[in-house]
């Protein structure tokens, strides 16, 4: 591991406008892919007609190792810039990206944010930066991908970023902080060099801009918090939970709570890279082994902490969310799907609170009967099956959702109280 400061990076953006090429290009570009896996990928493309596709190559490969839970940290793609370490947060070209992005955003403090040229804002780009937005990202970086397919003309780019202005204004984003880079991942314009293909731009190019971000916040002195990605039984070992560590640390020997299965134990041993490291702290991927857990104990969504500072289990809570996109009203007693850190619970909305001015934040109605799509408002919600969150206010990391149904990502937003169970 690197001493530089860590950064966590959500790469969003619509299906096939270059997300994962452009991940490939990074880790291709920093040295972070080994030269023998291109040549090899190279070679395999090649053989299957699909000469010049080695980095996407590259990403599907990874894509697919992970699937098959080959290795433990493979989820996460990592390189380096002068500055800073990153870790891709979530997985370009998986199936259920969105998903992915609900998961992956909420723990990213920056994103860049692909939009091909070509094909300008579509319904993903407006989705994810929603998502982005509602789930804390601070800086976007806008990269304008594939310009040699539209022969790296100025005014399609100026097009492009005017558009993409635009959304950010429409869901209050910052828009002064957002940079803007004409790039093609697939030839390399504009990612670690400028390029003589577009001498109208004289920015910064991509791991400028990603080496330029601000340093993400110090992580919050809150208990351990460990969202459970997966469960591995790993011969010698045993019951192997993984997944990210939000706050606190952990050290072998610790007395741990995994929740809501309720069931504890003492740590035995975590790992890291592959190798045994005494203890782990926020941002880290580990996979651990825990006296006395089964397989079955403990599933995907829990949260593992403390066992004197357990992870909160709610019986209900209150929220404030903002709807981006319902075909009809959202009325109380609606059931959607909550996608919360690694969990997915259905939840009901079990009552419509407050409805809020998004522009002001003030209160515009009590206790209203509906919320449509464009509307913030304060809701108590009671989750189906038991569910571990946080308030927002206490820990950030573990106190945000989307809600998700009909395939698509309906609202968005933010734990305000706990009501344990
Ligand atoms: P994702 O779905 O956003 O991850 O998109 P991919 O990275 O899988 O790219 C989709 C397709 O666009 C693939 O065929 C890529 O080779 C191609 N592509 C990606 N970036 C570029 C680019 O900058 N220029 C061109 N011409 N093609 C690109």
């Amino acid at each position: 591991m690197s001493d530089k400061p860590h950064q966590n990076l959500a790469v969003i953006g619509h299906v096939d406008h270059g997300k994962s090429t452009m991940v490939g290009r990074l880790l291709y570009e920093t040295g972070s892919v080994p030269e023998h896996v291109i040549e090899q990928h190279k070679e395999e493309a090649e053989e299957k007609g699909k000469g010049g596709f080695e980095f996407a190559y590259v990403m599907d490969n990874l894509a697919e190792e992970r699937e098959r839970g080959v290795t433990i940290d493979i989820a996460h793609q990592e390189f380096d810039t002068d500055d800073y370490y990153f870790t891709i947060v979530d997985c370009p070209g998986h199936r259920d990206f969105v998903k992915n992005m609900i998961t992956g955003a909420s723990q990213a403090d920056n994103a860049v944010l692909v939009v091909a040229a070509d094909d300008g804002v579509a319904p993903q780009t407006r989705e994810h930066v929603f998502l982005a937005r509602t789930l804390g990202i601070d800086e976007l970086i806008v990269a304008v991908n594939k310009m040699d397919v539209v022969d790296y003309k100025e005014d399609t780019y100026k097009q492009v970023v005017s558009d993409v202005q635009d959304l950010l204004k429409q869901v209050q984003f910052n828009t002064e902080d957002a940079s803007f880079i004409p790039t093609s991942a697939f030839e390399g314009d504009n990612v670690s060099e400028a390029s003589e293909n577009t001498p109208w731009y004289d920015g910064e190019t991509l791991l400028e801009a990603l080496n330029s971000l601000p340093e993400p916040q110090p992580p919050t002195d809150a208990p351990l918090r460990l969202p459970i990605q997966d469960v591995y039984t790993i011969s010698g070992i045993g019951t192997v939970p993984v997944g990210r560590i939000e706050t606190g640390t952990m050290n072998t020997g610790d007395n741990v709570s995994f929740q809501p299965s309720d069931v504890g134990g003492e740590v035995k041993t975590i790992e890291m890279h592959h190798e045994e490291v005494p203890s782990a702290e926020p941002g880290d991927n580990v996979g651990f082994n825990v006296r006395g857990i089964g397989k079955d104990d403990i599933r995907r969504g829990d949260v593992c902490g403390p066992a004197d500072e357990p992870p909160t289990v709610a019986e209900t809570f209150t929220a404030q969310v903002v709807v981006m996109q319902h075909p009809s009203v959202i009325t109380a007693g609606y059931t959607p799907v909550f996608h919360a850190h690694t969990a997915q619970v259905a939840c009901t909305i079990e009552s419509i609170d407050k409805k809020m001015d998004p522009a002001s934040g003030e209160v515009a109605e009590e206790n209203p009967d509906f919320i449509q799509s464009g509307d913030a408002a304060v809701v108590t919600v009671r989750p189906q099956k038991p569910l571990s969150i946080e308030p927002s206010s206490e820990i950030p990391e573990l106190g945000s959702f989307a809600v998700r149904d009909m395939g698509q990502t309906i609202a968005a937003g933010k734990v305000l109280d706990v009501n344990e169970a």
